[in-house]
């Protein structure tokens, strides 16, 4: 049974369509990430589920129930927003015990309940704070324990970690990932930051001008994004257009302005004109162009794709160099590889990437309302 279902969900503010038609079913216990820039209507789409923003059209459904015209206290889904939203003036074990005593709990159950979820997130001790006198990753824990207190079942988390520092940022996201995994609870996770979504998420869901445009893997959305603004939006890429003039034995046959690029595809076809080969920084090689114009063959050189071009520029970030090689009038890319050796800029260079590292997608960038 899906734990969390949105069918054809839509909301409308004026003439902006700031959530589109979405459909979406999370499995029990699974934790998507809602990923894309700002406005694209992940954070609307979340109140919505948790019952602060109505919907136009369409419904949710949370464990099986439909919730679509419910108040949010009547939904079941603990919420974590951006800022917290704790109260000032009420302790730490005040904050927790609030959605206790709003649903009428007993008083001693109240008071072991607050007592192990504070313990959870390793709290104890501090239920006598007031937010003001917590570091933002206390805060960020009460807020959870508040959440989660009452066995909710969902969690909804809006950008929980933007307040951080990005030391605590990381530490946490892992933290976040292992409460989850403990309570085993259905999760929606809002984020604009990429890295962020694909270390926690099952799945992760991107969202463009309020459409839905791919919700896979991280792995999946990162290697094998449906279109070029997926592509674009997750992580670097290096588009190359071009025209399919060949797919008859498996490998995909590019004619570009750079050569024939070869590689592999999802739902592509020759009959797709217009396509664009994605191939990350990480996956292209760079060797010595020798002057006789072939290559230094001292590293093991993948066949079926080799360029060459020439360096323009190269930026040290201590593990690896990030350069940037113009393989052709209008196409400059990315590579990434080991610092050593170092190729100059002005360089004259040839790369190579294998079939399985050449991701043919359709060249239209994504659907946008
Ligand atoms: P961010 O990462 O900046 O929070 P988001 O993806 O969460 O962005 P939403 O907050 O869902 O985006 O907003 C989607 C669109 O709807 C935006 O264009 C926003 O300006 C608009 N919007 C959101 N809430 C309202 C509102 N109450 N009234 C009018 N427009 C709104």
């Amino acid at each position: 049974m899906s734990s969390i279902r949105l069918s054809s969900l839509t909301k409308s503010f004026g003439p902006l369509v700031a959530v589109n038609n979405l459909n979406l079913e999370l499995r029990q216990g699974e934790l998507v990430a809602f990923l894309g820039p700002s406005g694209c209507g992940k954070t609307t789409t979340l109140r919505m589920i948790a019952g602060f923003e109505r919907a136009d059209r369409g419904a949710i459904y949370l464990g099986g129930r439909e919730v679509t015209g419910l108040p949010p206290e009547r939904r079941d889904a603990g919420m974590v927003f951006q800022n917290y939203a704790l109260f000032p003036h009420l302790t730490v074990f005040e904050n927790v015990a609030f959605g206790l005593q709003m649903r009428k709990v007993p008083k001693s159950d109240i008071r072991q309940r607050v007592a192990d979820i504070l313990a959870k997130v390793q709290l104890t001790g501090l239920g006598d704070r007031y937010p003001p006198q917590l570091s933002g990753g206390q805060q960020q824990r009460t807020a959870l324990a508040r959440a989660l207190v009452y066995n909710p079942t969902v969690l909804l988390l809006d950008e929980p970690l933007a307040n951080l520092d990005a030391k605590l940022r990381e530490e946490m996201r892992f933290y976040i990932r292992s409460l989850q995994q403990e309570f085993g609870i259905t999760t929606v996770y809002v984020t604009h930051d990429q890295a962020e979504a694909l270390v926690l998420a099952d799945r992760v869901a991107v969202m463009r001008g309020g459409v839905l445009q791919q919700i896979d893997a991280p792995e999946e959305i990162y290697r094998r994004p449906r279109n070029a603004w997926v592509a674009d939006f997750v992580g670097i890429a290096n588009l190359i257009p071009g025209r399919v003039v060949d797919d008859s034995d498996g490998v995909h046959v590019v004619e570009t302005s750079v050569g024939r690029l070869r590689g592999v595809a999802g739902e592509i076809t020759a009959a797709d004109s217009d396509v664009v080969v994605n191939v990350r920084p990480e996956s292209l090689r760079l060797h010595v162009q020798l002057e006789t114009g072939g290559l230094d063959r001292s590293g093991a050189i993948p066949a079926e794709n080799q360029l060459s071009g020439v360096v323009e520029d190269r930026a040290y970030l201590g593990n690896l160099a990030d350069y940037r090689v113009r393989i052709g009038p209008d196409v400059v890319v990315r590579v990434q590889a080991e610092p050593f050796p170092v190729f100059h800029v002005g360089d004259r260079v040839a790369l190579s990437f294998t079939a399985e590292q050449a991701w043919i997608i359709n060249a239209d960038g994504g659907v946008e309302a």
